[in-house]
């Protein structure tokens, strides 16, 4: 259920309403719009009766949210989720891209990559230190050590650091350096570790399940919105299909559906989407034509002795070229959604 404040109701109004709302034992949350207030309720099991709500003052009505994801839903806020990640906001129309290698894997590695990437013009530096590895005997990440260099590369570029976190045990040494908490494809559903985030007030990338419906991205996404955090962007990162040339198939039309059913920005991870190096800037192009806010880019300075997806990785001369190619054609394409 959604609750309408009137245009020019009043603050003390609208907490009267979230008072109601915690006092029938329901959990309240407050959507600032552009035009006026409203408050969504969740933690109802059946369905709420409007009669609680739409006599107080400053309501203006009760409308019920048909969607099983109720306050990630466009219908419960109309207007895009802007995200402001240290000064650089996501889901305002200007694209951010964030490149880095997939894991961090030394000192002279990650300083290069954070180099070219802050010398582009990119204001996100991505890079594993915790890795979920298919194989338990490849490398696993840099751990404390990876998040010791991102806190240092990170005091050198004024870059924001977007790394995944893969458990609760180590959720609270990887928020003291993230500046964006990822959620890993294989994390998706991990609904205690997205409960965690969700206590967190840090902005939370959450990528979609390898096999994961547009849908199930979203109710992920509801499960750290329901505990008050609201700064979640989704990423699409491709899905598992019948097609074994490209590592997944890389679904542009998830984009579209992202923008159109929720508030959330979008973060279009073409890198891991085809899994082919020479693919991903045909397809960081598409995203960006395709409406992505965000698009995020594997880079390494020698990809062929890369410790993960240096198959997918570009160099960095290719990642250069790449990010000027983007600008521009942002420029063009107006982000006309
Ligand atoms: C990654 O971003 O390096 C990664 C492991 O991604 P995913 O969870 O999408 O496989
Ligand atoms: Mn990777």
């Amino acid at each position: 259920m959604l609750i309408l404040m009137k245009q020019g109701a009043t603050p003390e109004q609208v907490e009267a309403v979230c008072a109601r709302i915690r006092e029938v034992g329901f959990v309240a949350h407050q959507i600032p719009g552009a035009m006026r207030t409203a408050v969504g309720i969740t933690g109802n099991q059946g369905a709420v009766s409007p009669e609680l709500f739409q006599h107080l003052p400053g309501v203006a009505e009760c409308v019920p949210v048909s969607k099983p994801y109720k306050l990630v839903s466009r219908e419960t806020k109309p207007e895009n989720t802007v995200i402001d990640v240290r000064g650089a906001k996501i889901g305002c129309g200007a694209l951010q891209i964030i490149a880095g290698p997939c894991s961090v894997e030394s000192r002279d590695q990650i300083f290069a990559c954070a180099q070219v990437v802050a010398e582009s013009g990119a204001k996100f530096l991505r890079g594993g230190a915790f890795k979920p590895r298919t194989s338990p005997y490849v490398f696993q990440g840099l751990k404390d050590e990876g998040l010791r260099l991102l806190d240092d590369v990170k005091k050198q570029f004024d870059l924001r650091i977007v790394t995944e976190v893969m458990n609760t045990e180590t959720l609270d040494a990887v928020a003291q350096v993230a500046d964006v908490l990822q959620i890993g494809a294989r994390n998706m559903q991990n609904f205690s570790l997205l409960q965690s985030v969700g206590r967190l007030r840090k902005p939370v990338m959450i990528k979609r399940g390898m096999s994961a419906t547009i849908q199930e991205l979203f109710m992920a996404a509801e499960y750290v919105l329901a505990l008050g955090n609201y700064q979640v962007m989704l990423c699409e990162r491709g899905v598992r299909t019948f097609e074994t040339m490209t590592r997944n198939t890389f679904d542009i039309s998830a984009l579209l559906m992202i923008k159109h059913h929720t508030h959330l920005p979008v973060v279009a991870d073409p890198s891991h989407g085809v899994g082919i190096a020479w693919a991903v800037p045909a397809l960081a192009r598409a995203s960006v034509v395709a409406g992505a806010d965000a698009v995020m880019i594997e880079i390494h300075p020698d990809p062929d002795r890369a410790l993960s997806d240096g198959q997918q990785s570009l160099r960095l001369e290719e990642f250069e070229k790449l990010s000027k190619q983007l600008a521009r054609l942002q420029d063009l394409a107006g982000n006309a959604s």
